[in-house]
């Protein structure tokens, strides 16, 4: 999310340095050269036309040839507990010819970014050594006020603005002692990439399950073969899951997702993440904002953690650069308050959302197992309703 934002602001007059914990991103296997499941990231994300603009924007999409990202032009979701079921397609939403979004993996998204940011002169990048200290200082006159910075190398760094992308443990927004509220949901995601009998017709799959949402991402490669899997499961049975084998696993994945894609032929190596939601109480400080998952986490089972740290980004890089046409100076509160008022519903909005629909499909009351079945009948029958559900979540 950081390097997103240094594109954005590249072109304004300003000394930017991007600091990365890691040294360095790989380049990862092209998608041509994937022969088996093994070759793909298990880590991939959804994204939306909105991000797909914004990466374009800043030259990263281009980097991204057809051929290693897969457009999504359907998705299925389904209760796996009654008939009720709600499909999407990009041609029945308007979509002026995008398709629903594009499923690519983390990595790829990653490099694209890094070539791009390694190609400004103006971005003076800093790998491997993580951020450790954090404090603002001199407060006599704002000439004086700047953020001082200091490395797990040792080095020490000064700036007017510090902009924290550094996930969902922000260090640097525990430095700064911003609180956040926490809601464990009580579920881990265990991902993995997956090779399929039947092709995923470029769709995306989602079954809610009583343990938790099951999605299978069509994946580029493989003659449409492969498809990521995010499955969410309920702490006390993602034990089990992890412990089968690689066939028994795949068994209970083609059970589970009721063999949308036929048989599970293979699947590569499985890990798994704890799920929390977070939000974080201030978005800003004088000399300070947070972006991406430094914000906020939500649930994968929409798949948007990633496209509202884009639009972050963007809403932020927005502000600042219309601060300094007006004249003002990188770090006063004011435009960093301005972005926080425009993302906070936004992100308030979507954390519920996904905190309702997870308590919502996990509910074994038949009453409000009827009315969810009832509900996603309704909205699927209802082109309008379920045309502007879709062009949110979205982002268009
Ligand atoms: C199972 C799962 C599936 C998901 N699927 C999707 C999806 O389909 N679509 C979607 O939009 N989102 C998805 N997400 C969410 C998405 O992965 C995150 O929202 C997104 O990666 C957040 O990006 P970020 O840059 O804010 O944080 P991160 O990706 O966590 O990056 C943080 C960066 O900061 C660096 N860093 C950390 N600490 C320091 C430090 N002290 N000093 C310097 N650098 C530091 C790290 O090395 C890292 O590069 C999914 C999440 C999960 C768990």
């Amino acid at each position: 999310m950081g390097s997103t934002l240094a594109q954005l602001l590249a072109a304004a007059p300003l000394h930017i340095a991007l600091i990365e914990a890691r040294s360095g991103v790989p380049e990862p296997v092209r998608v041509g050269e994937c022969s088996s499941v093994g070759d793909f990231s298990a880590r991939t994300a959804a994204l939306s036309p909105a991000s797909g603009a914004l990466l374009k924007q800043i030259g990263a999409w281009q980097l991204l040839p057809p051929s290693e990202i897969c457009a999504y032009e359907q998705m299925q979701v389904w209760d796996a507990d009654g008939t009720g079921s709600i499909g999407f397609e990009a041609a029945e939403l308007s979509m002026d010819g995008d398709p629903l979004g594009w499923i690519v993996e983390h990595n790829r998204l990653e490099w694209a970014l890094a070539q791009r940011c390694a190609k400004q002169s103006s971005l003076h990048i800093l790998h491997g050594s993580p951020l450790c200290a954090l404090e603002r200082s001199g407060r006599h006159s704002s000439d004086d006020e700047a953020m001082r910075l200091e490395l797990e190398d040792g080095s020490h760094l000064s700036a007017r603005l510090v902009i924290a992308a550094d996930g969902g443990r922000s260090v640097a927004r525990r430095l700064m002692g911003i609180d956040s509220a926490v809601w464990d949901c009580q579920q881990r995601a265990i991902v993995a990439v997956v090779e399929t009998e039947n092709s995923h017709r470029h769709t995306a799959w989602q079954r809610f399950t009583e343990d938790g949402p099951l999605a299978l991402l069509p994946l580029a490669g493989g003659d449409g073969h492969f498809s990521s899997v995010v499955w969410s499961v309920d702490s006390a049975v993602v034990q089990h899951l992890l412990d089968l084998d690689d066939s028994a696993f795949s068994a209970a994945l083609a059970l589970g997702c009721e063999r949308c894609l036929g048989a599970v032929r293979t699947v590569g190596k499985r890990f798994s993440f704890a799920l929390s939601q977070h939000h974080a109480r201030d978005y800003a400080r004088p000399g300070f904002a947070l972006i991406g998952d430094a914000v906020r986490t939500v649930h994968p089972l929409a798949g948007q953690g990633l496209n509202l740290g884009l639009l972050d980004a963007a809403v932020l890089a927005e502000e600042l650069l219309r601060w300094q046409r007006l004249g003002g100076t990188m770090g006063e509160i004011e435009p960093l308050l301005r972005y926080q008022r425009r993302r906070r519903e936004h992100n308030l909005a979507m954390l519920g959302a996904m905190a309702g629909l997870q308590q919502l499909f996990s509910a074994r009351h038949p009453l409000l197992r009827l009315v969810r079945n009832e509900g996603l009948r309704w909205v699927d029958q209802a082109p309008r309703l379920k045309r502007f559900f879709a062009r949110r979540a979205m982002g268009v």
